[in-house]
């Protein structure tokens, strides 16, 4: 009998699963539960074109709409799975329905980070994940109008491009002394800051919000030194966290993210999860990790796929992610951080330079900003720990693949 596949959470990486599922023709009854309204759809334009009004809600879809009904998948949106029921195979939504399973799929994603401070509970301030949340953010970011970001990360600074762009006057906050601290090499934070200064932000670095003011609605943020930032809109963005408490509730591994294998496998051999919601081994860089891309999303769901298939597929991908801010693309593949060496190609000033990062000579990472042709040459590298002659990759006419040592 044909096997009955569940898969919770209608993000991204369950909209790759299915897309997957349909190409390989897999035998199961697929049944697709999320808590949003939408069908699957992209994230990374939320705070991009879809931010800027450049694109409608059609254009993020993952598939479009007649996909789910002519592949045959029973698609429940606006349906939030509240437990499952292991022993007896079984996922009850928040309205007492039950979604019976041989097979399980958690795609739960991650979730906005939320500031818990004084006065986080004005209207006004927002944080940014969904198509639900550009749709209430926008009507605020009027010309002339006063935005506070709280947090120089990739989403704080795409939205502060796109709103510089409107218009909007733009103040970012952030604790840490440099921007995108977590995610880049010194030298990318630093040109980044003086990029986004020079197009008009007002950029706060080491500055810590100790709560905000306002009655009913937010009118300022207030800093732990005594500043207050005036403000007509807010947007939060510090980071994300995975949603693992319905795994959790129902038994499963969990640490930073829920548990899987190689095969994103959890410690229940019938239950997979994938993307952002996953902390899983990885052994191109011989460590477990969670991540908060669309690589990992989409590559997750073809080895799931392939492994409810009943294939020998198993995950092993150097990360990769990128940015867009203004007319600056920033593609970094590999985590830096692990090195001991950075080694600078290109040239800051035209805004067109990689930053290598190298541990024993091996290159372990790449920050490439505006240099497309570095990235592409990088990823493979990094995946076979290529030996590389610093001195050879400091020139940036030398293509990258010639640099071997
Ligand atoms: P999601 O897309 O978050 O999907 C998970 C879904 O599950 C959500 O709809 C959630 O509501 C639902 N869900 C959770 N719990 C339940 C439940 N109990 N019942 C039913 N449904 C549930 N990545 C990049 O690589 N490059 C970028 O430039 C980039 N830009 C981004 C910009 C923004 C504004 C955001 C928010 C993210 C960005 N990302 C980017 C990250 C990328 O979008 C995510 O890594 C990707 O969406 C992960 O896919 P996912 O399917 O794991 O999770």
């Amino acid at each position: 009998m044909t096997e009955s596949l569940l898969i919770v959470g209608a993000g991204h990486a369950a909209g790759q699963l299915v897309a997957s599922l349909v190409q390989r023709k897999a035998d199961f009854r697929i049944t697709l539960v999320g808590d949003e309204g939408s069908l699957p759809y992209q994230r990374p334009p939320l705070s991009k074109k879809f931010l800027a009004g450049e694109i409608d809600s059609e254009r993020l879809l993952v598939r479009p709409a007649g996909f789910f009904d002519t592949s045959g998948i029973s698609v429940h949106t606006g349906t939030t799975i509240r437990s499952i029921d292991r022993a007896r195979r079984v996922a009850v939504s928040g309205d007492s329905r039950e979604f019976r399973y041989d097979r399980l799929v958690l795609a739960l994603g991650s979730r906005a980070r939320e500031l818990k401070v004084p006065g986080s509970e004005l209207e006004g301030i927002h944080t940014l994940r969904s198509i639900d949340d550009v749709t209430k953010i926008r009507p605020g970011l009027a010309p002339g109008c006063r935005l506070t970001i709280i947090g120089a990360g990739y989403i704080g600074l795409e939205v502060a491009a796109v709103a510089v762009g409107m218009g909007v006057d733009v103040t970012v906050i952030e604790s840490a002394s440099r921007v995108m601290s977590r995610a880049v090499s010194e030298e990318v934070s630093r040109a980044y800051a003086h990029i986004h200064r020079e197009r008009g932000v007002s950029l706060m670095l080491g500055a810590q919000v100790r709560g905000f003011a306002g009655s009913g609605r937010v009118s300022a943020v207030e800093l732990a030194d005594g500043q207050t930032v005036v403000s007509d809109i807010v947007i939060v963005g510090i980071g994300a966290v995975p949603n693992t408490e319905l795994a959790e509730r129902s038994g499963l591994r969990t640490g930073d993210g829920i548990v899987v294998d190689k095969q994103c496998v959890t410690s229940d051999p019938s239950v997979l999860a994938i993307g952002d919601c996953t902390q899983h081994p990885n052994p191109l860089l011989n460590r477990s990790l969670r991540l908060e891309s669309v690589h990992n999303a989409l590559e997750q769901a073809k080895t799931a796929a392939a492994v409810l298939c009943g294939e020998a597929a198993s995950y092993a991908q150097v990360p990769w992610f990128w940015s867009d801010q203004y007319d600056l693309k920033l593609q970094i593949a590999g985590i830096p951080g692990d090195h001991d060496e950075t080694v600078l190609r290109g040239s800051v000033a035209n805004r067109r330079f990689s930053v290598l990062s190298l541990k024993d000579r091996r290159l372990v990472a790449i920050e490439a900003v505006n240099s497309p042709m570095d990235f592409v040459q990088a990823r493979p590298m990094i995946a076979t720990a290529s030996r590389l002659d610093p001195d050879r990759l400091g020139n940036e006419s030398t293509p990258l693949k010639d640099c071997a040592s």
